[in-house]
């Protein structure tokens, strides 16, 4: 092996890491701080050949493979124990075309380094809420984020993808050219392949009317029917976000309301300015809301608003559910625990999954939940590993006592190692086409390091 993998070195234009290597340590972190795993080898691959050579030295060499972009999966899934991780955060090219209003971007590009590269066309893509999240995972999963309800899911705006197989072929999947895959790679995760370019079509958003509105606790039961009877029927481009959550301790928040549990709603508005307050002026109306952080920011801004609170290296353990309705229990549910925040950076949030998200059919791309009305995420986090116990004791309570108001399965992107049963209840009617795909295109399941489809 050790011949082998210097005449791979020698070979790529990116460089091999092994735990001899000084650079390892570094190579093996990952977001999720929780996460400990050690591979033999990291391939920081730096071209598409790169990759191809990456899979097939793996593959000839039975070595188990995992897909790094962004690093940010709760699982740590972008890294595994004793095998090959193909890193591709280094793959960073990125293109945006303003005529046709596309963006051509490899995957080591995060959502930060995308939102940079659109906004200056007053162009944006439609995915998640914290810039640094990579865009090989977010997309490949479904993604969610502010313009959800006025521009879909991240897969309802990709155009096209580049991937190697598990042979180590180069394909392009889009509609007219390996259609099954191309649904597939529509949500059903990094099973399929490396993708190695994704091609997005981009909507027209500069700046937005957007931030957090906060309420107390006590005004919980209230604040979320509120919120829920309010979004219900709104217009696609009011999208809002409901939260519980701990009044950060530092500027700009007001000190008085430092550590505070409080809940409230991430607003994002993208409507005519000159609609603006009107849109607002029942929000406002309820409560009064304690905290109104809603004004004109660039969208980048409201991309990166929390990255400063959720920096890589916490501790991380999340689950979630999709929800179609509020009913009287779930919400009972959710504000006995979310009153009950373990620690500051604990927290739920309810992603909204209607407006855009709805008018794309449950079978037209693999991701199988369009009638859910939110995927909601608990996520216990601090930055102290010896928290790391209750943080999780927390989110595993607060997800079972939620479990029964829910529809089952979850969104892959939030779930954690959660065994078969559960991927097959997130995929629903879509599982056998995936497996069918899977089939075709992956049928030793070389690519397993995954919420994995299992090929028959
Ligand atoms: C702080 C934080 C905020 C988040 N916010 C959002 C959000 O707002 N909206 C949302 O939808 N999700 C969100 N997520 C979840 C996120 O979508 C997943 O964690 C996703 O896996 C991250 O992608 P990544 O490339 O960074 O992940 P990585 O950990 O690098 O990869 C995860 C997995 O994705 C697959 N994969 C990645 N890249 C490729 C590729 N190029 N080809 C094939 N397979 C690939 C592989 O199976 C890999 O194991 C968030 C996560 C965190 C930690």
């Amino acid at each position: 092996m050790g011949q082998a993998i210097n005449q791979l070195e020698e070979k790529i234009q990116g460089s091999v890491i092994t735990k001899s290597s000084k650079e390892y340590p570094e190579a093996c972190k990952i977001y999720n701080a929780m996460i400990d795993k050690h591979p033999e080898f990291i391939v920081q691959c730096e071209s598409i050949d790169d990759v191809v050579d990456s899979v097939n030295f793996a593959r000839k060499n039975n070595l188990e493979v995992s897909i790094r972009s962004g690093g940010h999966n709760g699982a740590g899934l972008a890294l595994v124990e004793n095998g090959l991780v193909i890193d591709l955060s280094k793959m960073k090219q990125l293109q945006v075309d303003p005529n046709t209003k596309t963006a051509l971007v490899e995957p080591g590009n995060t959502l930060a380094d995308i939102d940079a590269a659109t906004h200056i066309h007053g162009l944006a893509l439609p995915s998640g809420i914290i810039g640094t999240t990579g865009i090989g995972g977010i997309t490949l999963g479904g993604g969610l984020g502010y313009l959800s309800r006025k521009g879909g899911l991240t897969i309802d705006n990709l155009l096209e993808c580049q991937v190697v197989l598990a042979n180590g072929e180069l394909v392009i999947a889009n509609k007219d050219s390996h259609p099954d895959l191309f649904w597939a790679l529509r949500g059903g995760g990094g099973n399929f392949g490396v993708v190695v370019s994704f091609k997005f079509n981009l909507i027209e958003i500069k700046n937005v009317y957007a931030g957090p509105m906060f309420w107390p606790i006590e005004m919980a039961e209230e604040a979320i029917k509120f919120y829920d009877a309010h979004t219900k029927n709104a217009s696609n481009d009011l999208y809002g976000f409901f939260a519980f959550l701990t009044v950060p301790p530092a500027p700009p928040f007001p000190e008085h309301l430092w550590n505070q549990n409080v809940c409230g709603v991430v607003w994002n508005y993208t409507g005519p300015e000159e609609n603006r307050e009107e849109v607002f002026k029942p929000i406002r109306a309820f409560g009064p809301p304690i905290l109104d952080f809603v004004g004109e920011i660039p969208m980048t801004a409201l991309n990166t608003m929390f990255d400063g609170l959720y920096p890589p290296g916490l501790q991380w353990y999340w689950r979630a559910h999709y929800i179609k309705e509020l009913t009287p229990e779930a919400i009972k549910v959710n504000i006995e625990y979310g009153s009950n925040i373990p620690t500051m950076h604990s927290t739920t949030h309810l992603y909204p999954i209607d407006g855009a998200c709805h008018e794309v059919g449950n079978d037209e791309t693999a991701w199988a939940n369009r009638e859910a009305r939110w995927a909601q995420v608990i996520v216990g986090v601090d930055p102290d590993p010896n928290k790391a116990d209750e943080v999780t004791h927390w989110c595993k309570s607060y997800f079972d006592a939620l479990k029964p108001y829910a529809m089952g399965g979850a969104y892959v992107n939030f779930m954690m190692n959660e065994g078969q049963d559960r991927i097959k209840a997130s995929y629903k009617n879509n599982y056998d086409r995936l497996v069918k795909v899977k089939t075709k295109y992956d049928p030793n399941n070389f690519f397993h390091i995954n919420q994995n489809i299992q090929p028959k």
